[in-house]
């Protein structure tokens, strides 16, 4: 593993930094840790806008749709120097990474047309519409339908989870078309206009009491063929495009903790006990391990070569760090943890959605498993029969 960024990695994150510290004031240290984006939609926008302006809104996306032409690695440097200077994230991380790529992969060139320049800018947020009541972990169950009538589909069914699909103008949806295949075999991938009617969206309150999430309520919505991406049966190629891409784009970035807040936090606190001490090397120590995990994807990545199971493991590590962090952050405070609200309470709040988000612990380890530990992949007759031999009614 190489700690050092090759000539051109440096030069690369000398440019992200030079860019960042110049432009970015307008949104330094605004807390979106709590993915209550809307109170600062307008301020996200605006810096969405600043970054394509300056070629900076898509690292990964190719040249010639108006992205920077890097790779992975450049993705994770430009995520670590975000990080260091304190910018949020994209507002439209699902545009930019997943429905972006998804067309550029799989998409027409009247759609690259359409969407890709609106997702850059930041003209166009966008959701996405995959899991439901009962597809999350095993999104290939999705049982929203989708019939075909004429030029349009018609589509039945209920989303959840859908982060921001309160405020997005499109959606990346998976439905059912076919019940007669496996179910991998049967699900189309779509680009819902939200403003659709039929389209109703819930928004969940959560125990911040922010609403992130929505519930989508899909009744007889009618979205033209144009607008699905692929053919017809083929979404879960197309959506494993948009997971992979995701993966890129959050790279590195899961970082909603910083260990120097922890310390500040420590000393303020006064003098503490050894078990409190104890605790705080623990923190310290995933802290470096997560470092060191994502120094080795990037090293594997500049060789060349795809990560495999580090991926799993530093989302592993780094639920586990934000999840302990919280912890001995209000143990520290004594009583007022429990009357104050500020940033080491939120991230409690917050810690148990980052272990199932993007794929939970236990399906991780379950990856963590298979590919390091080589043991066989759990026996599912439900991946060989038909869908409607699994779901009758
Ligand atoms: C912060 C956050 C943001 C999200 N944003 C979106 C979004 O924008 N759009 C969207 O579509 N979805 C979103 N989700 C939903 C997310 O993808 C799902 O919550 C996740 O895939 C888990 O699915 P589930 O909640 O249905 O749990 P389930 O899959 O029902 O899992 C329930 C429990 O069973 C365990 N389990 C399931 N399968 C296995 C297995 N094979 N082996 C062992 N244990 C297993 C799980 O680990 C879990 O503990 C978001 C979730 C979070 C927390």
């Amino acid at each position: 593993m190489d700690l050092n960024d090759s000539p051109a990695e440096a030069i690369f994150r000398k440019e992200a930094c030079n860019f960042l510290e110049s432009h970015s004031p307008m949104v330094k240290d605004l807390d979106t840790s709590h993915g209550d984006w809307e109170p600062m939609l307008e301020v996200l926008t605006e810096w969405q806008r600043i970054l394509f302006e300056h070629g900076w809104a898509a690292i990964t996306w190719p040249e010639e749709y108006g992205g920077r032409g890097g790779g992975p690695v450049e993705q994770i440097i430009w995520n670590q120097e975000c990080m260091r200077v304190g910018v949020p994230a994209s507002i439209n991380i699902v545009g930019i990474g997943m429905a972006g790529p998804a067309i550029i992969a799989h998409g027409s060139e009247v759609q690259r047309e359409r969407f890709l320049s609106r997702i850059l800018c930041g003209e166009e947020i966008w959701c996405q519409l995959f899991s439901e009541p009962g597809a999350g972990s095993d999104l290939a169950s999705v049982r929203t339908r989708a019939r075909r009538e004429g030029d349009e589909w018609v589509v039945t069914g209920q989303k959840v989870w859908s982060s921001g699909a309160h405020f997005s103008k499109r959606g990346i949806l998976l439905a059912r078309t076919d019940t007669t295949v496996p179910k991998h075999d049967g699900i189309t991938f779509f680009l819902l206009d939200m403003d659709t009617p039929g389209v109703t969206v819930r928004p969940l309150r959560q125990v911040t009491g922010e609403a992130h999430f929505n519930e989508v309520f899909l009744d007889e919505v009618r979205i033209p063929d144009c607008d699905r991406v692929g053919e017809p049966g083929d979404g879960w190629s197309v959506a494993v495009t948009t997971i992979m891409h995701e993966r890129m784009t959050l790279g590195g970035s899961l970082g909603v903790f910083k260990m120097d807040d922890l310390m500040d936090h420590a000393r303020a606190c006064g003098p503490l006990d050894r078990v409190v001490r104890d605790r705080i090397a623990h923190v310290y120590s995933l802290d470096r391990c997560l470092e060191f995990l994502n120094a080795r994807m990037i090293s594997k990545l500049g060789a060349g070569q795809i990560p495999t199971a580090e991926g799993s493991i530093a989302k592993l590590c780094a639920s586990r760090l934000f999840t302990e962090a919280a912890d001995v952050a209000l143990c520290m405070s004594g009583p007022a943890a429990v009357v104050d609200d500020g940033p080491w309470q939120r991230l409690f709040l917050i810690a148990p959605g980052i272990h199932v988000g993007g794929g939970t612990d236990e399906v991780q380890r379950n990856a963590v498993a298979e590919r390091v530990l080589g043991l066989p992949r759990e026996a599912d007759e439900s991946r060989t029969l038909p869908f409607d031999r699994l779901y009758s009614g």
